[in-house]
């Protein structure tokens, strides 16, 4: 058969070009069709932050770290419930991959290097730049070493021939290659996928949205196009759901104001208010209606909210809206924030239990006093008793997709399964597209460009070695 390609890559954000410029390097003739009229996808948009063990940023920063404590971490913080195999090479790469980009042109710089989970010990490498600075790096690369690109090219589906994939079916012509490699990225811009996929987020309604929105492209094509193979999809409903206030527009809020109490309609808190988002919108979706309220009063919303230390722990640069007092007056004003002169008539309005609300407000306002926490036992920053009326309470959902979970399933070379778990041959997958990257619980900060570059490059590499085996036996 004449190909017009080794390598097709469909999708050119951090996964699809890690992937390209390794299969180049091996040799491979190979191209990117990319949707959207630029290179870079959500990786161009995001923060940037790169989970990863053993670095030389984290040895830079006095950080002793080991890839088997990440995957014995990431394994016990998911119940051994994901796959051990992707998991290990998902640990045992990071570095490896951290040190590739570094060398590529991305910096990392040790003072940055944080916690982005619940680890014993930073893994979270805030890349300069952030996701613009990662995505520039792979984008250069991959200009320099002459990877073909063609923009503003949907792939609309896979070629077949004796149940191999041989090609793809773009822009209204055919082209033929004996590996492709799926890289679209994940499906938050697509309330259908979500409906399917991502239930718990679905359920949320208005309250829903995904921080894709800049990256038009992310509507779960990938899965479409697996389906056309009878790909098995897994990690149904898994994705990581961020807590949001919808209020002041529908923005990104990851990390919550440290000064707030947050409770559920049972009145009581569930969770330390300073926790990561590995914690905090699984535990919100525990509560009673999926719902939670950041009760604060008047001295807190003029004294408090002029803290913006929490907003941006990575650095990214990235717009998230502030609890500053002008905002909340106006969002007080709208009704989006509930106030009132007593607790108990704030309880009525927003609908929880009063007498929770009044025994959790009098533990928390001796605690505040004291400077601890006797309920969850956590070093506390500067609290504000809940004492000065007005009282006001914020809704707080977790609705927000900042990764879909679901997607396609694959096999240590990156070569996607079919329903009966068997590879498809001439197809592989890496990045948001797959179902196997999220568990009960996402890992933390990074892991999400993390496992998109590392199994980027693999799915480039074993691709280019089928489309030689191809080219041998043809
Ligand atoms: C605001 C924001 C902040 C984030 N912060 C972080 C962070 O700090 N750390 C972290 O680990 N994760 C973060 N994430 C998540 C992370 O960015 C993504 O999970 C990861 O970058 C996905 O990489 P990818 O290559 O799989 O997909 P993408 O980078 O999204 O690339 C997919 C590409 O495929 C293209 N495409 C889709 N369908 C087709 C088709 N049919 N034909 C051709 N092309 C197609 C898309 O247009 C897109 O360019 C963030 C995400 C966002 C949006």
């Amino acid at each position: 058969m004449a190909w017009d390609y080794d390598v097709i890559i469909v999708g050119g954000g951090g996964a699809g070009l890690a992937a390209a410029i390794e299969a180049k390097r091996a040799g491979a003739n190979c191209i990117i069709l990319e949707a959207d009229t630029k290179l870079g996808g959500a990786t161009a948009q995001s923060g940037g932050v790169f989970y990863a063990a053993g670095t030389s940023v984290q040895r830079a920063a006095g950080i002793d770290d080991s890839a088997e404590d990440m995957f014995q971490y990431l394994m016990t913080l998911n119940h051994w419930s994901v796959k051990p195999d992707i998991f290990r090479i998902l640990a045992d790469e990071s570095g490896p991959t951290l040190e590739w980009l570094i060398a590529e042109g991305t910096e990392f710089l040790p003072e940055q290097v944080t916690f982005g989970g619940i680890e014993a010990k930073p893994r979270a490498h805030p890349s300069h730049g952030a996701g613009t600075g990662i995505a520039e790096t792979l984008i250069n690369t991959a200009g320099a070493l002459g990877i073909e690109t063609a923009l503003g090219t949907r792939v609309e589906r896979l070629l077949l021939e004796d149940g191999q994939v041989i090609g793809v079916h773009a822009a209204g012509i055919d082209l033929r290659a004996p590996s492709v490699i799926l890289t679209t990225g994940g499906f938050g811009n697509s309330p259908e996928m979500i409906a399917r996929f991502f239930p718990t987020a679905a359920r949320k309604g208005d309250w829903t949205w995904a921080v894709h929105r800049r990256a038009p492209y992310i509507l779960g094509d990938g899965i479409r196009l697996g389906e056309q193979i009878d790909a098995r999809i897994v990690g149904h409903d898994t994705g990581l759901l961020l807590p949001g206030s919808n209020a002041g527009g529908k923005a990104l809020e990851p990390f919550l104001p440290p000064w707030l109490m947050l409770v559920n309609r049972e009145g009581r808190r569930f969770i330390p208010e300073t926790s990561s988002y590995t914690i905090s919108g699984y535990a919100l979706n525990e509560q009673t209606d999926e719902v939670a309220f950041a009760i604060f009063d008047e001295r807190a919303l003029v004294e408090a909210s002029s803290d913006l230390s929490y907003l941006d722990p990575y650095g990214s640069g990235i717009e998230i809206p502030t609890w500053e007092e002008p905002m909340l007056r106006e969002r007080v004003a709208k009704g989006e924030i509930q106030s009132a002169d007593t607790l108990d008539l704030l309880c009525a309005r927003i609908g929880i239990d009063p007498k929770g609300l009044a025994e959790t407000v009098r533990t928390y306002n001796e605690d505040c006093a004291l400077g601890v926490d006797s309920h969850y036992f956590q070093k506390l920053g500067k609290r504000y008793p809940v004492s000065t009326a007005p009282f006001y309470a914020a809704e707080i959902r977790a609705a927000v997709i900042a990764v879909t979970g679901a997607g396609l399933d694959i096999n240590r070379d990156c070569a996607v399964l079919d329903s009966h778990g068997r590879p498809v041959p001439g197809l592989y997958a890496a990045g948001e597209v797959l179902g196997v990257l999220m568990g009960k619980r996402y890992g933390g900060g990074g892991m999400s460009i993390g496992p998109a570059i590392v199994l980027g490059r693999r799915a480039g590499i074993h691709a280019t070695l089928a489309a030689r085996s191809a080219a041998q036996t043809a």
